[in-house]
């Protein structure tokens, strides 16, 4: 399959990790920059698939990303396709974009005006477990909060320390 492309955007070597997004034009505040596409799978498929995902990661990298969405209750997304573009937009702790579900469709939406030749960023929103040690932060932003951890989290991270 064709991957995904949007006017908006280039795939491009990144400084934080292996490949990045970055904008090829101005795009205001509020943009369905691409969708986030891949393969429709139930729950129980789901939890599979993240624990081999999970898996293949620790052979390959420690950036542990993960790849699945909640679309609805029965449902998950897929997104470790290889047509699906928007899996190559790294996590920041200050990102510059948000994903958003709209009518049963994953949507990466600017959450800033960005600027041409910036990278494409959100937040993966990872929960906080016992395992969050092992998804370090490499974003360099001021509030780098050194994992990659959802916002929600992050006061507690900063007690343990
Ligand atoms: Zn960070």
């Amino acid at each position: 399959m064709e991957s995904t492309r949007s006017e908006y955007i280039e795939v491009r070597d990144s400084k934080i990790h292996n490949n990045g997004v970055f904008a090829v034009k101005d795009i205001p505040k509020g943009t369905k920059i691409i969708e986030y596409v891949g393969n429709k799978i139930t729950k129980s498929q789901s939890d599979k698939r993240s624990d081999e995902i999970l898996e293949e990661n620790k052979k390959n990298s420690s950036y542990g990303a993960v790849y699945i969405f909640e679309l609805n209750k029965k449902y998950d997304l897929d997104g470790s396709v290889e047509w699906n573009t928007a899996k190559y937009i790294n996590h920041s702790c200050s990102p510059n974009c948000e994903v958003n579900i709209i009518k049963g469709h994953i949507w990466i939406i600017s959450s800033k005006d960005i600027k041409k030749g910036e990278e494409l960023f959100y937040n993966y929103g990872y929960e906080y477990d016992d395992d969050y040690e092992s998804h370090p932060c490499k974003c360099d932003s001021k509030n780098c909060i050194g994992f990659i951890l959802a916002e929600e989290h992050w006061n507690k991270v900063k007690k343990s320390k």
